[in-house]
């Protein structure tokens, strides 16, 4: 999964940042309203921690445009106020939940995980493909019961695939919601990786059916049903 940081004290971002990218995400940092407005509008992110004092465009203007265009990735503001009014504006512009500073990571953390289920709330914590499952909240993948040991890059990859059963994906779609904006990843990087997936999902239990398909000229899907 992918988030945006949109915060002006850099010490905070990068805190933030390196919380997140240890529990898999892949993070992009703005450090004003008007840089976070641009990535916002022209990449594709999962979720967006956005602060709501900020040099240039402020938080509340920043959800406001990117609400009054149809974006609807879903925001968590974060706001140094504990003034009702503040979060009344906050939530009137569009956010969907706040926080008040100072906070602990944890609950950024939780916060920022039920904002990415909400579309799925009735899978709770579990992604299920057939025999193949992902805890969100633990991080743990099986298939047929088994423990399956995936890299950080693999988890956050089959998680967006798994998020995504039965679509097919594009490289490029991939690429924007694994990947942050910084890393000069190649469309065969992605080829790369879903081959690593393969081999841990798929031919390391040869007798169970393949859930990773290549849809070619189109990308790939995780399904279990033969594509
Ligand atoms: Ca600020």
């Amino acid at each position: 999964m992918r988030v945006l940081i949109v915060e002006d004290e850099h010490k905070i971002a990068q805190a933030i940042k390196k919380g997140l990218e240890q529990e898999t995400f892949s993070v992009d940092l703005a450090y004003n309203g008007n840089d976070a407005y641009d990535l916002a509008a022209a990449e594709s992110y999962d979720a967006i921690i956005l602060d709501l004092m900020l040099p240039g465009m402020n938080g509340l203007e920043v959800c406001k445009k990117l609400r009054e265009e149809k974006n609807h990735t879903p925001i968590l503001m974060l706001t140094a106020k504990s003034e009702l009014e503040d979060k009344i504006a906050g939530l009137n512009t569009g956010a969907d939940d706040y926080l008040t500073k100072p906070f602990a990571f944890e609950e950024l953390l939780a916060r920022l995980r039920a904002l990415l289920r909400r579309p799925q709330t009735a899978l709770k914590n579990e992604l299920i493909c057939g025999d193949l499952t992902l805890n969100t909240q633990t991080y743990n993948v099986t298939r047929n019961k088994k423990t399956i040991n995936l890299s950080k890059k693999e988890y956050a990859l089959l998680e967006y695939l798994m998020r995504n059963k039965g679509r097919v994906l594009t490289k490029d779609q991939i690429i924007s919601h694994v990947w942050d904006y910084n890393s000069n990843v190649l469309l065969n990087t992605v080829e790369q990786y879903i081959g690593y997936l393969r081999k841990k999902i798929d031919r390391n239990f040869p007798s169970k059916k393949s859930l990773i398909h290549t849809v070619r000229g189109f990308g790939y899907k995780i399904s279990e049903e033969n594509v």
